[in-house]
């Protein structure tokens, strides 16, 4: 809990945490840049079913559908968890992540996540629907914004 005179922010209690997070982007970019250094190829190709790996030359196969496995490999132990997430432009200053008001907010190198967790994180346990929903970015965003506008040099 940060005391007051530490507290940036203008609410009357804050805590402060640490939390492990991948930069999917710049991770990425680093694990291909040295499988294609390392001579690796990638090839796009659709597979309908798991008996087709069997006829891949290749002498060891690596399978990593994602949640396909769900399927695939009748691993019911996978649980969706839907979430809505929208971005926001980049802003390298800013070096924290936020949750305020069941949004969760992470300051990345290629633009600020926005996270709508509305009626608690748990909402999209076991649900696959990959569909958008942008009013819940906009709410969430608009959370945001109105614990901004209350910095005392920040008027919006
Ligand atoms: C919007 C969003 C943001 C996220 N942000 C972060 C983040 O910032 N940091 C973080 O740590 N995690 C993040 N995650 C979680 C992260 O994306 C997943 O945990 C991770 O991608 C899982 O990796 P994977 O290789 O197991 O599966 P996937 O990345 O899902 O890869 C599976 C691959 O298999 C392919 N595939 C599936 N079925 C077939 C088939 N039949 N034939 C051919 N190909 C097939 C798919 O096309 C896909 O390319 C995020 C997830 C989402 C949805």
């Amino acid at each position: 809990m940060l005391a007051d005179d530490a507290n940036p922010f203008p609410v009357k209690y804050a805590r402060r945490g640490t939390d492990l997070f991948f930069n999917f982007s710049e991770y990425g970019h680093l694990l291909t840049s040295q499988f294609f250094g390392a001579g690796g190829k990638i090839v796009m190709r659709d597979f309908h079913a798991p008996s087709e790996l069997a006829h891949l030359p290749e002498k060891v196969v690596i399978n990593c559908p994602g949640f396909a496995a769900r399927d695939w490999w009748k691993d019911k132990a996978m649980v969706p968890v839907r979430g809505q997430t929208g971005w926001l432009i980049p802003q390298p200053e800013v070096q924290y992540g936020l949750t305020y008001r069941n949004v969760n907010t992470l300051s990345k190198t290629d633009g600020i996540m926005v996270m709508a967790l509305e009626h608690g994180d748990m909402k999209g346990y076991n649900n696959s629907d990959e569909s958008m929903n942008r009013a819940e970015s906009e709410r969430a965003v608009r959370t945001i914004a109105e614990l901004y506008s209350r910095f005392p040099n920040n008027p919006v």
